[in-house]
């Protein structure tokens, strides 16, 4: 087992992975910009190192500097969080030449996941369902007319090195093709530099479901069931639940077995997430996310697993030590995101926090990094903390995840906890009802 990890993100996800380490005794070190001198993840490791100015590809996205601080400070592993270097492999590769262990998988598989076209075909071949779409790049405009006439309008075309709903464009019938043709690609080529494309069919109703694996380094693959990321706006996800309550376990069951079947194959290791679109009982894949989510929490209350310990761990080379049937799964977790932003305008809102006062109680759960006085700087993501709430029943996990809004208090800056009350309440919502157009559709309502 390592005795020092670097945690080189921000925030609550640095602070999660904190207290895993000092739950297993490891040491940690944080890494932090000078706009997050006073933040929480540097206050609580126990050594930190100032990595550039406040602009993230200057401070967390700076390879070099994070290298020197795990040098100067002896640590023998490097945890990337979320977001930030997460899923660069020249990163993962750079670390592991410098000795290091990188938590995550391999750069290999990073690299493989990070393009979408290599993903969807990859997985394909391992037995994994897909949208129907086109096989691989699209090559010329014809192609993408002769593909959507094939498949059937309306169709997406979206870009192999994709993230954040960028470069990606419906074509509702054929007079739109050629537009959504050029405009996705050139979108792709000024957000990511690389104009490649594909193209799937677009389905009107999905949700969007996720599987949760892990993997060790002897070819031993779980799942940990479901989540429901169906709640977005702007392909960002808002509030999560597991499980799903719209597939069964028998469901869950089958779906994981094809990906844990498949990921064994291919030597897959570390934690991954495999998303899905979901529609009319069948399960398309679209991509995979080869690092920890910002909604892992709700998989581990219902899991009532470490997501974070078993990452670390994996990358130590220990063995999973349990198989598919040693995973059981207890009750309904729900998460809300809770952003420094307007809740009808969904402008970003930085400033101070005047007051803070986090809910507590049987059942819920706060993965944040504020505190009474701290400053939220402009430089980084809105979200400003989870709140993730566990019951025996869906029912009760709403009822428990408004008591916990209730409670919850964020002065001196706006935050999304208003619509998340509004979602809570609304009917539909309450029945489980709703696709991944639905808080689109609800946030433009009159309220
Ligand atoms: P990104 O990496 O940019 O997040 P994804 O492929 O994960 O791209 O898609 C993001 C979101 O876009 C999905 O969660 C879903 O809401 C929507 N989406 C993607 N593909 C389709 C599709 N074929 N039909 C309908 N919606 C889609």
């Amino acid at each position: 087992m390592f005795s020092k990890i670097l945690i080189a993100n921000r925030g609550e996800i640095a602070l999660r992975v904190l207290r895993a380490c000092r739950e297993l005794g490891i040491k940690t070190v944080a890494v932090h910009s000078t706009a997050d001198e006073d933040a929480m993840h540097v206050r609580l490791a126990d050594e930190a190192v100032c990595i550039g100015p406040p602009a993230a590809r200057d401070s967390y996205l700076n390879v070099a500097a994070i290298l020197s601080a795990a040098t100067i400070t002896g640590a023998e592993a490097i945890h990337p969080g979320y977001g930030f270097l997460s899923e660069n492999a020249d990163f993962a590769e750079t670390v592991e030449a410098h000795g290091l262990t990188f938590i995550g998988p391999t750069a290999e598989h990073i690299r493989m996941m990070g393009d979408k076209i290599t993903a969807k075909t990859t997985m394909e071949a391992l037995g994994v369902p897909l949208v129907p779409g086109s096989d691989g790049e699209l090559k010329s405009l014809d192609e993408a007319r002769a593909v959507a006439a094939q498949v059937g309008y309306p169709v997406l075309i979206k870009a192999t090195a994709g993230g954040g709903g960028r470069g990606m464009k419906v074509a509702h019938d054929a007079s739109e093709i050629e537009e959504a043709w050029s405009v996705a690609r050139t979108e792709a080529r000024t957000a990511f530099g690389n104009d490649a494309v594909y193209l799937e069919k677009y389905l009107d109703k999905p949700r969007h479901i996720e599987l949760q694996i892990l993997g060790d380094n002897y070819g031993n693959v779980v799942h940990f069931g479901e989540r429901d990321c169906s709640l977005q706006r702007r392909h960002q996800k808002l509030l999560e639940e597991a499980g799903s309550p719209a597939i069964t376990p028998d469901q869950r069951n089958a779906i994981g077995k094809t990906v844990t079947d498949a990921l064994s194959k291919m030597g897959y290791r570390n934690a991954g997430t495999l998303e899905f679109l979901y529609q009319d009982g069948q399960f398309c894949f679209i991509e995979m996310n080869t690092r920890l989510q910002v909604e892992h929490p709700v998989t581990e209350m219902v899991c009532d697993v470490d997501l974070v310990r078993e990452q670390i761990r994996l990358a130590a080379g220990e063995k999973l030590g349990y198989t598919q049937s040693d995973v059981t799964f207890s009750g309904h977790a729900i998460e809300c995101r809770i952003n420094a932003e307007d809740p009808d305008t969904f402008a970003p809102c930085p400033g101070t926090v005047a007051v803070y006062h986090a809910p507590g109680g049987l059942g819920v759960r706060i993965d944040s990094a504020l505190y009474t006085g701290y400053k939220v700087p402009p430089y980084y993501d809105s979200m400003i903390a989870k709140v993730i709430v566990h019951a025996p029943t869906r029912a009760e996990a709403i009822a428990r995840m408004h008591r916990a809004l209730d409670e919850f208090v964020v002065e001196g800056i706006k935050t999304v906890i208003p619509l998340h009350r509004r979602i809570l309440a609304d009917p539909e919502f309450q029945k489980g009802d709703y696709t991944i157009h639905w808080l689109e559709q609800f946030t433009a309502r009159p309220h």
